[in-house]
C-alpha cells in the first residue's frame, strides 16, 4: 500500500488526489485524525486508517511490510513535533516498510522553523528504513492565503528587506509526493523542492497591484515590528517569533535557492506566484 499521513490537511489532499490519478484506490490509505474530515475519500475507495501522532498506540499494526509512506510533518508547533514524528517512524521501522518519504524543510533554513524538521531527518537517517527527504521551499499559498489585510490596508507586510522567495504552489510540492511514492529509484535521496522562480516582496506587491488595479506597496517593517504584528493579530509569541525568523531568513537568502529539483521531479515547470495569486483572488 501507499500510506499518506496528514492526509485531511491542505496538501494531503492534493497527494491524495494525485495518487488516486494512478493507483487504485484500494491500494491507498489516508491515516487521518477524524474519520468524517476525509468521507470523500472513503467514498472513493481508499482506506482510511485513524491515527494520531501524539498516541503510538494508534500506530501500532498500522504499516505493512513493503508499504511506502508519506510522512507529512505536523502543525502542533506546542507539542514536540520531532517525538510525535518517531512515533510514526517508529511504526515504520517496526513494520519493515518499504520506504519513508518526508516532509522537510529547506537544508539551509537556519530558522528555528526548521529545528523540527532537523530534528526528524536524523530520526529517519537512524532508522536506517529507504528514505526520501523532501526538502519542501515555501508554499505560494503561504503568502496567497493572507491577502485579507494586504487588500485592507494596500500594503505587502513584511520583515524581508530585499529578501527573495522561490516558492511554489502545494499542489506542485505534492505532485514531488506523488512521483516519488509512485516512482522507482528515490531511495535514499534528498531533494531540495522550490520554485523555479525567486521573487521579492516589491515584486509580489508589484503583481498584486497589477491583477488588482490598486496601487499596493511593500511595507519592510523591522522583525521585531514584524513579531509585534503577528502577535497583535492574535498569534502566540512564540510562534510569532518562530515565523518572524522566517523573514530574517529569508533576508538571508535561504529560502531563495532553485536547484531545478521540482520541476525535474514533476515533469513541468513550477505554478509562478502570479498565477497563485490569480486563483486567490477568483476565489
Ligand atoms: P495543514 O496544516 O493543512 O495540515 C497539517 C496536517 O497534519 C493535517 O492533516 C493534520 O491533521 C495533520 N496533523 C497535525 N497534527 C497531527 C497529529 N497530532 N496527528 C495526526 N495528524 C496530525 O498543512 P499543509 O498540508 O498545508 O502542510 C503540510 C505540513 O507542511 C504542515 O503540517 C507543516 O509541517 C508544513 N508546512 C509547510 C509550509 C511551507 O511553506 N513549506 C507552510 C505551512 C506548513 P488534521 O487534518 O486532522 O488537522
Amino acid at each position: 500500500s501507499i500510506v499518506v499521513t496528514g492526509a485531511t490537511g491542505n496538501l494531503g489532499r492534493f497527494v491524495i488526489e494525485g495518487l488516486l490519478e494512478q493507483v487504485p484506490a484500494d491500494q491507498i490509505t489516508a491515516v487521518v485524525r477524524t474519520r468524517e474530515k476525509a468521507a470523500d475519500f472513503e467514498a472513493r475507495g481508499v482506506k482510511i486508517a485513524i491515527a494520531d501522532y501524539n498516541s503510538p498506540a494508534t500506530f501500532d499494526g498500522l504499516f505493512a511490510a513493503g508499504d511506502k509512506v508519506l510522512l507529512i510533518s505536523g502543525n502542533e508547533f506546542d507539542k514536540g513535533r520531532v517525538g510525535q514524528h518517531r512515533i510514526v517512524i517508529d511504526a515504520a521501522k517496526a513494520a519493515g516498510v518499504a520506504l519513508l518519504a518526508y516532509t522537510s524543510a529547506p537544508g539551509v533554513l537556519s530558522a528555528a522553523l526548521a529545528d523540527d524538521h532537523r530534528g526528524t531527518e536524523a530520526a529517519i537517517l537512524e532508522s536506517g528504513l529507504p528514505y526520501v527527504l523532501l526538502r519542501n521551499g515555501w508554499y505560494n499559498e503561504n503568502y496567497t492565503e493572507q491577502l485579507a489585510p494586504v487588500l485592507q490596508y494596500n500594503a505587502v507586510t513584511q520583515a524581508a528587506g530585499d529578501g527573495r522567495v522561490a516558492s511554489a504552489a502545494r499542489a506542485d510540492y505534492a505532485a514531488a509526493a506523488v512521483a516519488v511514492l509512485v516512482g522507482e529509484g528515490h531511495e535514499n535521496t534528498t531533494y531540495e523542492l522550490s520554485g523555479d522562480t525567486a521573487w521579492s516582496f516589491a515584486e509580489y506587491a508589484a503583481e498584486l497591484s497589477a491583477q488588482t488595479g490598486k496601487e499596493i506597496g511593500y511595507a519592510a517593517v523591522s522583525v521585531d515590528a514584524f513579531t509585534g504584528m503577528l502577535a497583535g493579530a492574535g498569534l502566540p509569541e512564540p510562534l510569532a517569533a518562530i515565523l518572524a525568523g522566517v523573514e530574517v531568513s529569508i533576508e538571508k537568502g535561504e529560502l531563495a535557492g532553485t536547484s531545478g529539483d521540482l520541476a525535474r521531479l514533476i515533469g513541468r515547470p513550477t505554478t509562478p506566484i502570479a498565477s497563485s495569486i490569480a486563483a486567490a483572488l477568483k476565489a
